[in-house]
């Protein structure tokens, strides 16, 4: 896919998305091994740490986990090796969704390699092509944990996601996004705009021979609200937000926002 433009309308910019993640799907570690410089491994890490999700022992309810964007699956499977590990959890149920099935196979893929396709956790895991932004086959007050990462800033409509994240989730449930964020410190920032608007694509170009997706991705990554602003959008759509807000990691280059459904 080639595209050389910088302000896109809607149907452009869905056409975009999709094309931009069916041609480097199983590119795809690389390209976010290169954009975090191989750090996004210990942000996923640290991000279902500290969620820290899972039925307790003291419960009988399994949880209802909800992953969109899901793509590769890190995420999700990353959720239920947690909740196993820590909480002895075999019994809560994982949906994963994605707007692009090409993505949503890769993850499949990925998924038969997991102990989680050899046991009878086999049946907790489902796959569910779905615009995170509208999610029709999900029910209203369903979900216990909803999870988003370094896909929210694909949407055409971020609020739309919200709403709809707040939507699906129960009262109580919980909404969690790891996503590409700003740089607060500017000399750091000033860096970091080099690294990216001259290096990456460069580099998308040498490693994976695919300048242009390089590029849209760190324009995708500039056109994202502020942490603040993000926070205000969740909050607008009905989410409460437990203070500080936010926790940026490296600087800023990520950061977390959680959300709960009261
Ligand atoms: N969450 C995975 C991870 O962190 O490894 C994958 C992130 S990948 C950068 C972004 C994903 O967002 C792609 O799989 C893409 O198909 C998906 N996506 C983009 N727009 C979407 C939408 N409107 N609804 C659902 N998924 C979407």
């Amino acid at each position: 896919t080639h595209f050389g433009f910088k302000t896109v309308n809607r149907s452009d910019k869905e056409n975009l998305v999709g094309g931009v993640f069916s041609s480097v799907a199983s590119n795809y570690d690389i390209m976010n091994d290169v954009m975090s410089m191989g750090v996004h491994r210990l942000w996923k890490h640290h991000f279902i740490n500290r969620l820290d999700a899972g039925m307790r022992p003291s419960s009988t309810e399994p949880l209802e986990f909800l992953d969109v964007a899901g793509g590769t699956g890190d995420i999700a499977f990353g959720l239920l090796d947690h909740a196993a590990t820590k909480f002895g959890d075999y019994s809560s149920r994982m949906t994963i969704a994605d707007i692009n099935a090409d993505m949503l196979r890769e993850g499949e893929a990925r998924f038969l390699q997991t102990k989680w396709a050899k046991e009878e956790g086999a049946s907790r895991v489902e796959f569910l092509v779905q615009n995170g932004e509208t999610m029709d086959a999900i029910p209203d007050n369903s979900k216990d944990v909803y999870t988003i990462a370094f896909g929210i800033r694909n949407f055409t409509n971020i609020q739309a996601g919200l709403d709809t994240a707040y939507r699906v989730l129960k009262p109580g449930g919980i909404f969690a996004c790891l996503e590409f964020s700003q740089v607060e410190n500017p000399v750091i920032d000033y860096a970091y705009q080099a690294y990216s608007f001259s290096l990456l694509p460069l580099m998308g170009q040498l490693i994976a021979d695919d300048r242009d997706s390089y590029q849209y991705l760190v324009e995708s990554i500039q056109r994202f609200p502020k942490q603040e602003e993000f926070k205000a959008m969740i909050e607008k759509a009905g989410f409460y937000v437990p203070e500080p807000g936010y926790e940026n990691l490296t600087f800023g280059v990520a950061s977390i926002h959680i959300g709960i459904k009261l």
